[in-house]
């Protein structure tokens, strides 16, 4: 029983059965000029032009396909920060934000731009006043998610891209790693500069990713080389993968609002189970949060002993998320919106997807609090 869903996905079987189609029947170079080169060409466009209806992106946005999230957050904070640099060196971004983003900032900040970490309030989202009071005339680069990765807070990119756009000339990212596929997401009218996914999160392939950016940007690339991807990510371009994505996309966003009812059922189910047992606190609320992911703390028990107890009845769950998760014995999503060690040191998080079944989760409910209470008084 995977209940680790946020960390990744499995690759859909027809996402599959697209990248060997296309892998074995388009695999000319799509920059060669004779006709198995223009057929592959034919199907990347294609496959960018779904993408960005997809993502009523069309028409006001490029599609540059990369190799995943973290290119993307990479590419959209250097390129914009390097692009702009004349006109201000500020950089804002948020204290829970994914290392792929926080690390390029801080790579940014040694490199001599000047960064401000907006804090979050107890539900681990930024408040519009925060953003607002910390805009200032060089801010150039405004970067903050959607989703949370580690507990599900959803900033409201909407209001704060408006904030962004009112008080400032700088470039709204976001990393919407946790919510492409997953949300009611359109770009269409939105203050959003330049959006970012992993196709693996929605049961594509991994090492498959975009970066969404608005037609007018014109940002220098990260990798220079042949000119592909309109000179904004130079190499030979992928075509099975970026066909892949395109269908992952697809099948995922079909039956999407569905999907996102149930596994709304299934945290509701979850969160009253775990606020059942003694001492344990959501991290996040359950109003303005993601669907898919749970976040608790659990007082007195090491998480992993509680990952150990569930990981020996084949129940997988995790920590803080998987890219932190072999590096630190606390989680600084947790610690940033509770402001306890504590707290940060005892999170677990659980993840669903369409895969979820009721009965999975029924599973868990009912094995989560005797395991609990078992640790416990192994330690007494
Ligand atoms: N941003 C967020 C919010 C994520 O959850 C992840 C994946 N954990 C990434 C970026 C990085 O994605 P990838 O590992 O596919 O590059």
């Amino acid at each position: 029983m995977y209940f680790d869903y946020a960390a990744t996905t499995p690759p859909h079987s027809e996402v599959l059965k697209t990248f060997e189609a296309v892998s074995r029947d388009f695999w000319a170079n799509p920059s060669a000029l004779y006709r198995p080169g223009l057929r592959a060409e034919s199907m990347l466009e294609q496959a960018r032009l779904q993408v960005l209806k997809l993502l009523g992106a069309e028409g006001k946005y490029r599609c540059v396909f990369t190799g995943g999230a973290t290119e993307s957050n990479n590419m959209a904070l250097f390129c914009s920060a390097r692009h702009f640099k004349k006109r201000g060196k500020h950089l804002i971004t948020g204290a829970v934000e994914h290392p792929s983003v926080l690390e390029v900032c801080r790579a940014l900040e040694r490199e001599g731009w000047e960064l401000t970490v907006l804090p979050v309030n107890g539900c681990g989202v930024v408040e519009p006043e925060t953003l607002r009071q910390a805009l200032r005339p060089d801010t150039t680069v405004v970067s903050l998610m959607h989703v949370n990765n580690e507990i599900g807070a959803v900033n409201d990119i909407i209001e704060l891209g408006g904030i962004v756009k009112e008080e400032s000339n700088a470039v709204f990212h976001v990393d919407a790693a946790q919510s492409v596929g997953k949300f009611d997401l359109s770009l269409d009218g939105t203050p959003v500069d330049l959006l970012t996914f992993s196709a693996h999160k929605f049961f594509g392939l991994k090492g498959s990713g975009a970066l969404i950016m608005k037609e007018r940007l014109e940002l220098p690339p990260l990798l220079y080389g042949g000119g592909q991807e309109s000179g904004f990510r130079s190499g030979t371009a992928d075509v099975a993968r970026a066909a892949a994505l395109a269908k992952a996309l697809r099948l995922s966003l079909e039956n999407r609002a569905e999907i996102y009812s149930r596994v709304e059922l299934f945290k509701g189910k979850i969160a009253a189970a775990l606020l059942a047992i003694p001492d344990v606190e959501l991290n996040g609320t359950l109003e303005n949060s993601s669907p898919f992911i749970i976040n608790c703390s659990i007082g007195g028990v090491r998480p992993e002993t509680v990952l150990q107890g569930l990981a020996e009845k084949e129940i997988f769950i995790s920590t803080v998320s998987a890219c932190s998760a072999r590096k630190t014995a606390e989680s600084a999503v947790v610690f940033a919106l509770t402001g306890k060690h504590e707290r940060a040191k005892t999170s677990i998080r659980i993840s669903f997807s369409s895969l979820t079944t009721g009965e999975e989760v029924d599973t868990l409910c009912a094995e989560f609090g005797p395991l609990i209470d078992a640790l416990r008084f192994k330690k007494k």
